[in-house]
């Protein structure tokens, strides 16, 4: 059976599980908070949504995440990230959060397989890609329009293949598809670049690699695959068809907050507000990453708010617990 929201009963799952800290979502803020609460002993667990490590897992090289100076892959990033966690008692679940109710503690979260009923709740659920809404683009993606080069970069040997954006995401990813691709061009709606001074030197060296600047896509065109795209020159409003075996599409991501809306408060992008200490308008609930931070979207920053989550949760605990204790005594 497949997986859609319709498929979840409205009624109580059989299976209830309690735990101190709960934490949405596996990519660097995830799996760092889990870090930080696991060797406070507060056995955390971390709820891995659709994708394993998120965006960093489709990532093929990580350069700029400190303590290695040869670079890493994203996914053997990830890999360690959860190794060191595990070590000290966090959880992993391949499970994704469906409903939430954080109108009263402990949270309630439902999931495909249960429900976990949390003291505390870390949000981690990242960002996916953002789409073109381009005629063509959803019926063509998986057959020849991707969102992700790492995943499949593969397909395209000796193709040639368009990449769309003009930030680190684009460059970095089209440069991965010089591996493969016979060529690779960068379509950008602009004629200056977003993407560090590194990246577009490395681009512009690179002999696969062509630009087509001040332009937009305006469809992909094919029936079973790819075949070209609609470009239209921002300048002179002249539209040509290029021909293209794939589209890759990395123009940047929206943060994924769907399920809190109406019970934390959202930025007018949709990011989730919280304050420097990672705290959300609810008391008890957190959140790191990339789901709060439209600025710097960045490994090491969402591990650090990942690690400043926990680190508040862990405290917020023990003043709960004190609270209890002092009313006990009183
Ligand atoms: P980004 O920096 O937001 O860049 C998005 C690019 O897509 C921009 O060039 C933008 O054009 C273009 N764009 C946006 N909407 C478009 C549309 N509808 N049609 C055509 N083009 C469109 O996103 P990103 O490249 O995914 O990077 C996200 C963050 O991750 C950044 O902070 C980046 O530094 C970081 N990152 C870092 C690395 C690294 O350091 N190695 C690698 C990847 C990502 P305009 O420029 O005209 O707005």
């Amino acid at each position: 059976m497949e997986f859609h929201l319709s498929n979840i009963s409205t009624s109580q799952p059989a299976v209830s599980e309690h735990v101190k800290v709960l934490i949405l979502g596996s990519g660097p803020a995830g799996l760092s908070a889990a870090l930080y609460a696991a060797r406070a002993d507060l056995n955390p667990v971390v709820l891995t949504g659709m994708e394993l490590g998120g965006q960093v897992s489709v990532t093929y090289a990580v350069e700029n995440y400190p303590g290695f100076p040869e670079g890493v892959g994203g996914p053997q990033l990830v890999e360690l990230f959860q190794k060191q966690a595990e070590r000290f008692g966090a959880r992993v679940e391949f499970d994704t959060a469906t409903e939430v109710d954080l109108s009263q503690r402990p949270f309630r979260v439902r999931t495909y397989n249960t429900e976990y009923l949390a003291d505390t709740l870390i949000i981690s659920t990242g960002a996916s890609s953002i789409h073109l809404n381009v005629p063509g683009e959803t019926e063509l993606t998986g057959r020849g329009v991707s969102y992700c080069a790492t995943c499949d970069g593969w397909f395209f040997k000796d193709k040639d293949v368009i990449v769309v954006g003009g930030g680190d995401s684009a460059l970095e990813e089209g440069i991965f598809l010089t591996r493969y691709a016979k060529s690779v061009t960068i379509v950008h709606r602009r004629d200056e670049f977003r993407a560090g001074a590194i990246l577009q030197n490395r681009a512009k060296e690179n002999s696969k690699i062509k630009f087509l600047l001040n332009s937009v896509i305006e469809g992909i065109k094919g029936e079973q695959a790819v075949k070209a795209v609609q470009v239209k020159n921002v300048n002179n409003g002249e539209t040509t068809e290029v021909p293209t075996d794939g589209v890759f599409i990395f123009i940047g991501h929206n943060p994924n907050t769907a399920l809190f809306k109406g019970q934390l408060e959202l930025d007018e992008l949709g990011y989730i507000v919280a304050d420097k200490r990672m705290h959300t308008g609810v008391p008890g609930v957190f959140a790191a990453g990339e789901v709060a931070d439209p600025v710097f979207r960045q490994v090491i920053t969402s591990a650090g708010m990942g690690a400043a989550a926990a680190m508040q949760a862990i405290h917020f605990l023990e003043e709960q617990e004190s609270i209890v204790e002092t009313s006990a005594t009183a």
